[in-house]
């Protein structure tokens, strides 16, 4: 406890960190803490699981007083983070009793509306904070401290000026704190304009590399499902996280592995906040223990007891990769994180390898394993839902699929259309175009992107849906050093 006290922390915020029973600051906490309480503007290098939320509420629960009015403003990407950021600071600043609201989009906004008079901390999405600030319900001109919290993620949903506008409302004389896992271009020119004398520092997440173990397994595309459920089938996890790039393939795992007899839930930016609510209470209570999920539905989110982090899919970005893994062995704990690469995943994986090279990431053989039928469904109207072997018959060199039967023919258009060709995609639903072909269909949903902001989602561009893999085995055992030998067309 010595070590937080001579940070400057306040006694009675040292008081939850003895309940919380942390032994010793975190590396951010260590050079941030003093440097916020002292009132600096600071440029935190750090992702979630790097402790960075004590820092910030260390110096709102020392400044912050009650009923002063709305005096600490925290931007956060994500619903689920601005829930969990909220339920943090109350954690830290108990005794002083202080009136913090989550004001995210996706549900009513009356609530918030009262809520708000009285609020003296208020923990947002950029999107509905604009609409408060638009219809005059929130009053921005006491903040004392603003924190953009994982900003690089806020800027890659499309929130920049959503942010610019919110940070124009608040008073010029305030405490500025940034968060972010990458302290690059937009970053850093936002921090010049925005931020006095800002103090730059880094930290890692707060995991244990010592503890985590990382594998991966080089499969053909149409293995890839029956390898993830023998995986799941066979390693002992308490809960695991399996990731998929887009939506759509979400979907796809979920439901196919809650066919296969896993029990197994899906989450992401499409479903309503109340469906993601009730979600990650199913997982995080363990009563659901594989939660299949986009980058963004689970990102910033602090759930103890993750064994398992499963790369269905690879992601493009490596800061998105440490993210994920930032998941698993943390505050000590064991965690292994396992990644399923087929040949459509060989240039993310090989960015990742080469970008970060102290990952050590493992080749494991590929065990014997069951082929498992597969589902490629699709809700609504039309004939929609055919099965077939993963990824479907040979599909030629040219990267189109026949995923499993009849799903026939292409859909284009707007509105609803796609993913099992005659069926209904239970995706696209903000008018952005989908062309399916064949039963697995291909994502293609340029105009997703910006109308989806406040759901914080992917935006499944360019995405492989569910059935859709090209199927060709041709190649046998691939290295990874193969470059762009790849079959042109969308998988
Ligand atoms: P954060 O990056 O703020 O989301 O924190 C990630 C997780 O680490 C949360 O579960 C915190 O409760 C926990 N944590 C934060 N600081 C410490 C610490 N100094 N010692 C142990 N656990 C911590």
């Amino acid at each position: 406890m010595e070590r937080f006290r001579k940070l400057g922390i306040t006694e009675h915020v040292l008081e939850s960190i003895q309940e919380q029973k942390f032994e010793k600051p975190s590396e951010i906490q260590e050079k941030a803490i003093p440097l916020v309480i002292e009132g600096k503007d600071v440029i935190a290098g750090a992702a979630t699981g790097s402790g960075k939320t004590l820092v910030f509420a260390s110096a709102i629960a020392k400044k912050v007083e009650r009923g002063k009015g709305l005096q600490a403003l925290i931007l956060t990407p994500t619903r689920e983070l601005a829930e969990q950021v909220s339920k943090a600071i109350q954690k830290f600043s108990k005794s002083k009793k202080l009136e913090i609201i989550a004001v995210y989009g996706g549900i009513s906004i009356n609530p918030q509306i009262g809520d708000l008079r009285t609020a003296d901390v208020v923990v947002g999405t950029p999107g509905r904070m604009l609409d408060h600030i638009s219809r005059g319900t929130i009053r921005l001109d006491r903040v004392k401290i603003l924190v953009l919290d994982e900003a690089d993620r806020m800027l890659d949903m499309g929130f920049k000026d959503d942010v610019e506008k919110i940070i124009l409302e608040c008073p010029e004389k305030r405490q500025t704190l940034l968060f972010s896992a990458t302290i690059f271009g937009e970053i850093s020119r936002m921090a010049k304009k925005y931020m006095i004398d800002p103090v730059e520092i880094s930290a890692e997440v707060y995991v244990d590399p010592s503890k985590m173990k990382q594998v991966y397994y080089e499969v053909d595309d149409n293995e890839k499902f029956s390898l993830l459920v023998h995986l799941l089938k066979h390693e002992t996890s308490k809960l695991a996280m399996v990731f998929c790039n887009t939506q759509r393939n979400t979907d796809f795992v979920a439901n196919n592995l809650v066919s296969s007899g896993i029990n197994a839930i899906g989450i992401h930016g499409g479903h309503s906040q109340e469906k993601r609510g009730r979600t990650m209470h199913k997982f995080s209570s363990e009563y659901v223990p594989v939660l299949v999920c986009t980058d963004v539905a689970a990102r910033g989110l602090d759930i103890k007891g993750v064994s398992h982090v499963y790369n269905y899919d690879i992601p493009k970005d490596s800061n998105d990769y440490v993210h994920r893994i930032g998941r698993t062995a943390r505050a000590g704990k064991e965690g292994k994180v396992i990644n399923i690469v087929s040949r459509r995943d060989d240039e993310n994986f090989n960015r990742i390898n080469s970008h970060n090279w102290k990952f050590g990431i493992k080749k494991e053989e590929m065990p014997n394993i069951e082929r498992i039928f597969i589902k490629f469904r699709s809700e609504g109207r039309g004939r929609g839902g055919f099965g077939g072997r993963e990824g479907g018959f040979r599909g030629g060199g040219r990267g189109r699929s026949y995923g499993g039967g009849r799903g026939g023919g292409r859909s284009y258009g707007g509105g609803n259309r796609g993913y099992s060709g005659s069926g209904r995609s239970y995706e696209d639903r903000n008018g952005g175009r989908s062309y399916g072909s064949g039963g697995g269909g291909h994502g293609d949903n340029p105009n997703n992107f910006r109308q989806r902001k406040d759901d914080g989602d992917d935006n499944d561009r360019g995405s492989r849906s569910g059935g859709g893999y090209y199927n060709n085995r041709k190649g046998g055992r691939r290295s990874f050093s193969r470059g762009n030998s790849r079959p042109k067309g969308r998988y």
